[in-house]
């Protein structure tokens, strides 16, 4: 919903390590060697839900479709 942010977002195995993600959100995904893995700092909602629309998008991009996340109702 357009009216909801992203508070946690996570990555399932299977990442093929293709480095779509951090290319489009490098706030949140960082792509190490064997797999892409959340920032730190991304670990927390109120870094996340002014990123909700990149971090849709690099779900959408990402082409095994590893990257998942949950949203709630947006604030400020
Ligand atoms: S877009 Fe998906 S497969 Fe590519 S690095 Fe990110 S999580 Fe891994």
């Amino acid at each position: 919903m357009a009216n909801e942010q992203i508070l946690k977002v996570w990555i399932e195995p299977g990442c093929i390590v293709c480095d779509a993600c951090q290319t489009t959100c490098p706030e949140v995904f960082e792509v190490q060697a064997e797999s892409c893995v959340i920032r730190p700092e991304a670990l927390v909602a109120e870094f996340l839900r002014d990123k909700t629309d990149a971090i849709r998008l690099a779900a959408e991009e990402c082409p095994v479709e590893v990257i998942r996340f949950e949203t709630g109702p947006a604030q400020g």
